[in-house]
């Protein structure tokens, strides 16, 4: 093909983390990423690409930053969290079996 690895062909064995590009014909990489990045060194990982640590010339509000990130994960993380529990009650309660006559009191979703 282009040059690119196709998933699966050529591909390193075993898990771990993979390289995050998508190829043009639709695959993802399989290459691992490069130490500390998230594609490899075919895919913008190669050491000394990318804006120098520290660079703000493109700053304009930090939404991208690591730290907005990290905040916006740890947020994401506790929402998904909060929303496990709420699924572990909601299928406590569908598994009461007097579920459905106390629904029909409630008008509750089903
Ligand atoms: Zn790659």
């Amino acid at each position: 093909m282009n040059g690119e690895f196709e998933s699966g062909a050529g591909a390193p064995v075993g898990s771990g983390p993979v390289c995050r590009a998508r190829l043009r014909g639709g695959g993802r990489c399989a290459l691992p990423p490069s130490p500390g990045k998230q594609r490899c060194f075919q895919h913008g990982g190669a050491r000394g690409i990318g804006a120098p640590r520290g660079n703000d010339n493109a700053w304009k509000d930090g939404f991208f930053s690591r730290v907005e990130i990290a905040e916006r994960r740890r947020i994401n993380d506790f929402i998904r969290g909060c929303n496990a529990v709420l699924e572990r009650i909601d299928a406590q309660m569908k598994a009461d079996p007097d579920w459905e006559r106390y629904r029909a009191t409630r008008r509750l979703r089903p």
